[in-house]
């Protein structure tokens, strides 16, 4: 697993004693991402305009975090309604997507579509695709139930054939080059690609209403992208991936993209390559593999939660006491809190990794093969979770293996990464995982690039 590739770049703060439900609905605010180097022939990606649809945000967020922009300019707009996204709906507000026309101020998605309306009008931006995942297969003749004309999956939606403007107005040939593309590299053979055109000025009254019917009417080239919702959530993801890239190459964005193109590896992406950190990197959780509950978690005492995800989807959210950590459309774990002062001080400790003798920075994760061992440090307390030895406090200066920890304490659910912490007096200072899996390798220099703050209200 390679950390080093993943940006995360926003901190969370979230204060324990606001508890308005509703109140504060810009929690949920969505990211708005530039990629690349800005130019007037930027790509606008929208993801999450609809929150049951995962294929299409988790494709967008992947472009976020795993994608570099070699040339050009790519915006990412990953969870247009993130809300919707966390309460796995379509629209909690109502569809986000038929918002576009008419809109009442009192609307709760006002705010948002003002927003994301002033990005689709930014004149540097001359594409825009919103991406779904549609029910079915679209399929110009109708077949059966979930292969018609009616269906919207895997399919590129346009809303006429040409629009006047000065590049990229020749809507059907792009969508028609977008699905040959798509068609070159299937998973199946029964999943291809096909154009789907609504024809929405012949007075289809609910795509007028649509995000990119709105983009046409503003002189923008505008395209859905549809993933069939039949397939698994992998497979949707790399379908959208694999028609992002050609539009990219459409108009002469370059990329690099951090892992093989395949399905597989798509999933792998989503499933492992997630995580957590907490405290300006005083504690950081891989996320794969989590258990559901975390006990006695270190959270401040004044009531504060920082965190910083390693992708826009995940956040977390207080309810009931504890602390729920969200991706996506998926409850990771849930965090029951250990109310604590912080120590700030110390930064580093010195551990015996398998004989060798190392300074590890608090908030690490560090492989061992056999043991390990914490040298003792004036006035702090180790606490290895899961194990114990009788008459001891503090737990350093013991050589620890595997087989000394319970398994049940492990943060994952194959029993093989564990807590050490470390507290000055009563503070906690930093917490270090010792991960005994050989096939997972973690690697200390997880850099975090945190560019923007972001306070948060707690509760659904
Ligand atoms: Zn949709």
């Amino acid at each position: 697993m390679n950390l080093g590739m993943l940006k995360l770049f926003k901190l969370f703060i979230i204060s324990l004693f606001i508890q308005n439900l509703f109140a504060n609905t810009q929690s949920f605010d969505f990211d708005f991402i530039k990629k690349g180097i800005q130019d007037d022939n930027t790509l606008l990606i929208v993801g999450g305009i609809q929150g049951d649809e995962p294929g299409a945000f988790m494709a967008a967020s992947l472009i976020t975090t795993h994608y570099e922009i070699k040339k050009g300019s790519v915006w990412v707009v990953p969870n247009l309604n993130f809300y919707s996204i966390i309460k796995r709906s379509r629209g909690p507000f109502g569809d986000m997507n038929r918002k576009f026309a008419a809109l009442k101020m009192n609307d709760p998605d006002y705010t948002s579509i003002q927003r994301i309306k002033k990005y689709i009008k930014s004149p540097d931006v001359k594409v825009i695709l919103n991406l779904h995942d549609g029910s079915g297969f679209y399929r110009e003749e109708h077949i059966d139930w979930s292969h018609s004309p009616n269906r919207w999956g895997q399919s590129s939606i346009i809303d006429q054939s040409n629009l006047d403007i000065e590049a990229y107005g020749n809507l059907e040939d792009i969508s028609k080059e977008v699905c040959a593309y798509v068609n070159e590299n299937l998973i199946k053979p029964k999943h291809y690609y096909s154009v789907k055109n609504t024809h929405t000025k012949m007075g289809d009254k609910e795509m007028e209403k649509t995000l990119t019917y709105y983009a046409i009417n503003n002189g923008k080239a505008a395209f859905g992208n549809e993933a069939s919702k039949v397939l698994p959530l992998h497979e949707r993801t790399y379908y959208h991936l694999v028609a992002l890239e050609k539009y990219m190459k459409i108009m002469g964005i370059e990329f690099e993209r951090k892992f093989e193109l395949n399905s597989l590896a798509v999933k792998n992406v989503i499933n492992n390559d997630i995580y957590i950190s907490f405290y300006d990197e005083k504690i950081q959780l891989p996320l794969s593999e989590i258990r559901n509950i975390l006990k006695y978690f270190p959270i401040k005492k004044d009531g504060t939660l920082e965190f910083t995800p390693s992708n826009p989807l995940m956040t977390i959210i207080k309810k009931n006491g504890t602390y729920m950590i969200h991706y996506g459309n998926r409850k990771l774990a849930s965090l029951k809190p250990d109310y604590l002062d912080m120590d700030h001080e110390q930064k580093t400790v010195s551990i015996n990794i398998d004989g060798e003798q190392k300074t590890v920075t608090l908030g690490s994760i560090i492989d061992v093969e056999k043991s390990f061992e914490i040298e003792p440090l004036e006035n702090f307390r180790v606490n290895i979770i899961g194990f114990v030895q009788k008459g001891k406090k503090d737990e350093s200066g013991v050589k620890v293996s595997k087989n000394k920890i319970l398994k049940r304490y492990s943060i994952d659910r194959n029993g093989k990464i564990f807590r050490v912490e470390f507290y000055k007096d009563k503070k906690f200072a930093g917490m270090i995982l010792v991960n005994f899996d050989k096939n997972r390798k973690m690697r200390e220099d997880i850099s975090l690039a945190s560019s923007k703050e972001k306070s948060v209200t707690t509760s659904l």
